[in-house]
């Protein structure tokens, strides 16, 4: 029952409250009205006091929130300050106090990659900075601020790059290091030449080593940095000799000449190959060129001069030795340039003679030379005395004669005529036919050498081969034949 009472009760206070509300709802309503509307139903002192509370109550509200909004304003005023807003590359990374404190933050963290870097770094982000307003905690500042430097900032290192005609060629983490590389390179080449006579060492291009900022992914290591320069590449070919192999077939198998696979080979000796050794097969095409100059003394020859004496009892087309010439000498004291180990020069400096040359004199004949044809008489062939006649000889038959001549002694044609038979031919061994026309035909067996050819015409005396030992002969003679429409005669009858 206590609890139905109590139910009750607080219903009535309900519908109390809810009456009130409604009441004051409908007083609100009225009196916004009043305001706004300005109801002409109502009587004029009802509106007067209505709007008077209006006017009252709407100042109030107004100031309420102008006070409210200083208050904003001035405790935003209270708790932030003057900021920066910085940018990087035209993104915002956050605002900062002031400029001294973002240049200094970014001065720290250049240092610190200057330590771990080793050198000289220097920024390419560009870096704006914008007036504006931050609270203490939007400020970056620290750490926060060091973490958004090394998201953002983009840089360089200070490295050296060889240059060669003004080309860069390659780029080293210190000038030292750049310095070592060219060193190497022209150690290389150090070893073919002669150290106790070198002059100067350096490049033929002109190379220079300069200071700039690059890339950390630029800067070549120093080994390969040498070979890079010394080769022109960073290709490697190799190929390991097998048995059988020389540079000459290895050369062909590859398609390069002998004098490439040598020159990609420096300090192989060709002709010292081994088994298993490796050969390297990429051809240098250096970038830098490496030039000495060697100072080297040497005998030379003086070359000898060549006169000529006439005389009218040799034929227009004979000459001979009368004085042989000799080579003087003379020391010759040069600078050798050689250009990555071959020589491309060399510039005398002094000469002192040693011997005078002597000068060779040759006999030139100016007799008029006689027809090439068979004139019907023969002489004989060459100098020398008959060792063998003619005929039956130890039950074989001799078809000519035999003249006892040292080897290399001048064959002449018996007569004029047509050369039909230079070769080797059985017995006879080297062997020359000459056709003197009317049947006639001589030979010339055991020779050395000839002088002629078939189809060449030949006058009477002409030199045509040396005596030799070829074919059946049993020392240095010439064997010669004459015979008349394929039969042999005996030669001593014809020769005058
Ligand atoms: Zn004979």
């Amino acid at each position: 029952m206590e609890v139905d009472k109590n139910r009750k009760l607080a219903g009535t206070h309900l519908d109390r409250i809810k009456q009130a509300a409604s009441k004051t709802f409908s007083q609100i309503k009225t009196v916004v009205n009043k305001a706004f509307k300005f109801d002409i139903n109502h009587s004029q002192a009802l509106k007067n006091r209505f709007s008077k509370k209006i006017v009252n109550k709407k100042r109030f509200l107004i100031s309420c929130s102008s006070i409210a909004l200083l208050a904003v304003i001035g405790i935003y005023i209270w708790v932030s300050g003057t900021a920066y807003a910085m940018k990087i590359n035209d993104v915002e990374i956050g605002k900062v106090k002031n400029q001294k404190v973002a240049e200094a933050a970014i001065q720290t963290f250049k240092q610190k990659l200057q330590e771990q870097n080793k050198c000289e770094i220097s920024f390419t982000s560009g870096i704006t900075y914008t007036k504006s307003r931050a609270s203490k905690k939007e400020l970056l500042q620290g750490a926060e601020l060091e973490e958004a430097l090394k998201k953002s900032m983009k840089y360089s290192l200070q490295a050296f790059s060889i240059y060669v005609n003004g080309n860069p060629v390659a780029t080293l983490k210190s000038k030292g290091i750049a310095d070592a590389v060219l060193k190497e390179i022209q150690d290389i080449y150090l070893k073919t030449v002669d150290q106790t006579k070198l002059k100067e060492i350096g490049f033929a291009e002109k190379v220079e080593v300069k200071a700039e900022f690059t890339e950390l992914g630029k800067i070549m290591e120093k080994e390969d940095t040498v070979s890079y320069l010394a080769k022109g590449t960073n290709e490697i070919k190799l190929h390991t000799i097998e048995s059988g192999e020389s540079f000459w077939s290895i050369s062909k198998k590859y398609k390069m000449s002998l004098q490439e696979l040598e020159r990609a080979n420096p300090g192989v000796d060709s002709e010292k190959i081994k088994i298993g050794q490796t050969l390297n097969l990429i051809m240098p095409k250096p970038l830098v060129s490496v030039k000495t100059v060697e100072t080297v003394t040497a005998i030379e020859n003086v070359p000898y001069e060549q006169k000529v004496e006439l005389t009218d009892t040799m034929y227009k087309d004979e000459t001979r030795v009368k004085v042989k010439g000799q080579y003087g000498e003379k020391e010759v004291v040069a600078d050798v340039i050689r250009v990555n180990g071959l020589e491309t020069g060399r510039t005398i400096l002094s000469e002192k003679p040693l011997k005078d040359p002597k000068a060779e004199i040759i006999v030139k004949g100016t007799k008029a030379l006689p027809p090439k044809k068979g004139t019907g008489t023969f002489s004989f062939p060459s100098r020398g005395s008959i060792t063998s006649r003619f005929g039956l000889r130890w039950g074989r038959r001799h078809e000519g004669i035999d003249i006892g001549a040292p080897v290399g002694t001048p064959v002449r044609a018996s007569d004029g005529g047509v050369v039909i038979w230079v070769g080797t031919d059985g017995g006879y061994g080297k062997l020359v036919k000459v056709d003197h026309g009317a049947g006639y035909i001589s030979y010339y067996g055991h020779l050395s050498k000839y002088y002629v050819s078939v189809g060449q015409k030949v006058y009477k005396g002409q030199k045509i081969a040396a005596v030799g030992n070829t074919g059946r002969s049993t020392g240095p003679h010439l064997h010669f034949e004459i015979r008349k429409n394929g039969v042999p005669k005996n030669p001593l009858s014809y020769l005058k």
